[in-house]
């Protein structure tokens, strides 16, 4: 068994990690990528608590049911008419767009734009190198980064951890990691609409500042929120997305990975195609 195969099977992706259609990695990453096999990935038989998701032992038959809740039917819980779009333009002209990131940090930290605030512990800002040439945006804060003040914390964030070790890159090093709503959901909740639409002005500025050169959306909420679609992640993935000239990837939030191992293919699919994409530019 080579090193390539044995980094595999170690991410329980051997051999469902063959592609047929993606673009191949130069064999400058390809060489990078086998270098150093990730770590064990959690078993995806523990209470999940990050990441608005909870995993249990027998999420193969529910995968069905889940993947309808969290990446096909309407996520948010609110569909009043105040929709995405008109609360995003209502709040467009607001006074971020001269915030540098010290104010910014302030600001999310004293926010009270919507109900959420009342229930979480502390906002969670973002992490990373504020230059970094990627960007990886999740949904919201779970129970972990709620009280660690830190995103994808716990076994989430691990299994993030692992993802990006697989194409040679970590947190803090050139990438930087945020989710689209700065506090914790109660009961670790999907964000309702006018919560997204509250708070994604912050994260638009945080891009602004960044300015990187790819963004992976890890979920649909991230997807959403950056793209303003309702498309479900079955199709949006694959395909290289814009936003405001910067290019965007598509892939599952890791919390849905440990509930739903057999899709990492997928997302390694999608990381591949990350890769080969942040190479053109
Ligand atoms: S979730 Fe965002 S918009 Fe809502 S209170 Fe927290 S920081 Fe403000």
């Amino acid at each position: 068994m080579d090193r390539r195969e044995a980094m595999l099977r170690e991410l329980n992706l051997y051999p469902l990690w063959v592609q047929r259609h993606a673009p191949e990695l130069t064999p400058s990453v390809e060489a990078a990528v086998a270098q150093e096999p990730p770590a064990a990935l959690p078993s995806p038989d523990v209470q999940h608590d990050a990441g608005n998701a909870s995993v249990s032992g027998d999420a193969a038959p529910r995968l069905e049911a889940e993947v309808e809740d969290l990446f096909v039917a309407e996520p948010h819980g609110d569909s009043s008419e105040d929709s995405l779009r008109e609360f995003q333009l209502k709040i467009a002209g607001g006074p971020l767009a001269d915030v540098a990131w010290t104010e910014l940090g302030l600001k999310v930290r004293d926010c009270e734009l919507c109900a959420l605030c009342a229930g979480c512990t502390q906002t969670v800002f973002g992490v990373g190198d504020e230059q970094a040439d990627w960007l990886f945006v999740g949904e919201a804060p779970g129970e972990d980064e709620d009280a660690s003040g830190e995103p994808f914390v716990g076994q989430a964030g691990r299994l993030l951890d692992n993802m990006l070790r697989a194409i040679s890159i970590k947190r803090g090093d050139n990438v930087y990691i945020a989710n689209v709503i700065k506090c914790r959901p109660e009961q670790d909740r999907h964000p309702h609409v006018g919560e997204i639409a509250a708070c994604l002005p912050y994260l638009k500025r945080q891009i602004a500042l960044i300015q990187p050169k790819l963004i992976v959306a890890l979920g649909k909420t991230a997807a959403s929120a950056l793209l303003d679609t309702d498309a479900t992640i079955a199709t949006l993935r694959g395909s290289v997305h814009d936003y405001n000239g910067t290019p965007l990837i598509v892939t599952y939030h890791p919390a849905y990975l440990l509930r739903s191992p057999m899709e990492k293919a997928k997302a390694w699919q999608d990381l591949r195609l990350a890769v080969a994409t942040l190479q053109k530019k």
